[in-house]
């Protein structure tokens, strides 16, 4: 007789998910630059619809998320009924994963991309598939080499955290075609509004029926802590997508936020410039002082020190400081830490303790 309680295959293989710390030990003042939050906050706008949903609390929310869709529809040109919105965009990719990958399928993720794709993988039951990376970049090559009969999707996430690199649209484009119908290309734009002039995927959803975009209101819209974000596909696929999202899974004070977040153009435009701005401020300070760093197309840098052993010992002098990264041996990457794009004073702090650590001044 069985009678041992079990969980679903794949399930106990999930390594958890580490998220960026938030506390140092005997310090009450802290610098988090360790989750890629939006230094200057949510919009004052967001922030009021935030507070005017409160008298409407007993309301249950629309099922549908029209006036939200609607709202992203309008800003980014897109056609509201193939949006999706989610609890994040994690929710978004495990819809995704959830409809479109099983027991035996294989789900494609590359050597340092984003920590929820095998999580999420092994959480439909399907085994994570890792593919080499060239030099901290996505290899399109290399995906395509490892792509057999089981492969369901394949994740990028462009500008790709923990790297902050970008993949150009001409290889995303071969990619897509060469992945042919039955593989789903999820691009995971929850960066795309720090890398300049780019859809974050639009055109190739346009192109391609096998190409999904996800997007967030975590990171460029300071949302990261009330979780909204939302998809965008051909409408086949969001229909498959909203048969497993739960009605109620967008709350009123989300959406009205989300709303008034996306709708304020300004602030938008405000956090993306100054981020440009800081980012090569921060990464031309670490180049100065001999650290590495690749160009970023996100709202972090990806700083690389002689070995992991300095990038620790930089890790816990800024630790002494107050100050908080990401260490992210976990991607692969023990020689490195991410430093998320603060403002003018966090990032001329950090590049302080660092040069003191180094021994420059
Ligand atoms: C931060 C991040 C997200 C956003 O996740 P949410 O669930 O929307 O907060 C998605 N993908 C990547 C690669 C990220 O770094």
């Amino acid at each position: 007789m069985n009678d041992a309680i079990r969980p679903q295959p794949g399930i106990m293989e999930i390594a958890l998910y580490v998220s960026g710390e938030s506390k140092v030990a005997g310090k009450t003042e802290v610098l988090k630059l360790s989750s890629n939050e939006n230094p200057y906050g949510p919009s004052p706008r967001a922030q009021a619809a935030f507070a005017e949903a409160a008298a409407s609390l007993h309301r249950y929310p629309s099922t549908d998320h029209a006036e939200l869709r609607a709202a992203i529809g309008e800003i980014h040109g897109l056609d509201p009924a193939r949006i999706i919105c989610g609890v994040g965009s994690d929710e978004v990719l495990q819809f995704i994963t959830q409809a479109y990958a099983g027991p035996g399928d294989e789900c494609i993720t590359t050597e340092h991309g984003f920590s929820m794709y095998p999580i999420l993988a092994h959480a439909a039951g399907a085994v994570p598939v890792t593919v080499a990376e060239a030099e901290r970049r996505v290899d399109v090559d290399a995906i395509l080499a490892a792509v057999t009969p089981r492969t369901k999707i394949v994740f990028i996430a462009n500008p790709a955290n923990p790297t902050g690199t970008m993949v150009a649209e001409a290889d995303l484009r071969r990619l897509a075609e060469g992945l042919g119908a039955g593989v789903i290309l999820v691009l995971d734009g929850a960066y795309a509004e720090f890398a300049g002039d780019f859809d974050g995927g639009v055109s190739l959803v346009e192109d391609f029926p096998n190409v999904v975009m996800t997007r967030t209101f975590s990171k460029i819209h300071g949302l990261g802590g009330l979780r909204i974000g939302w998809g965008y596909a051909r409408r086949e696929i969001i229909e498959v997508l909203n048969r497993i999202r739960q009605p109620f899974n967008l709350s009123l004070a989300q959406m009205a936020a989300a709303e008034a977040a996306v709708r304020d153009l300004d602030y938008t435009r405000f956090c993306a410039t100054e981020n440009a701005r800081w980012r090569e401020f921060l990464r031309n300070g670490l180049v100065q002082m001999g650290v590495a760093c690749d160009e970023s197309f996100a709202n972090f840098v990806l700083a690389r020190f002689a070995s992991a052993e300095e990038a620790d010992a930089v890790d816990r002098a800024l630790r002494e400081d107050g100050i908080l990264v990401r260490k992210v041996g976990g991607y692969g990457l023990p020689q490195c830490l991410r430093i998320t794009v603060g403002d003018e004073a966090a990032c001329r702090r950090i590049l302080g303790v660092i040069a003191t650590f180094k021994g420059i001044r």
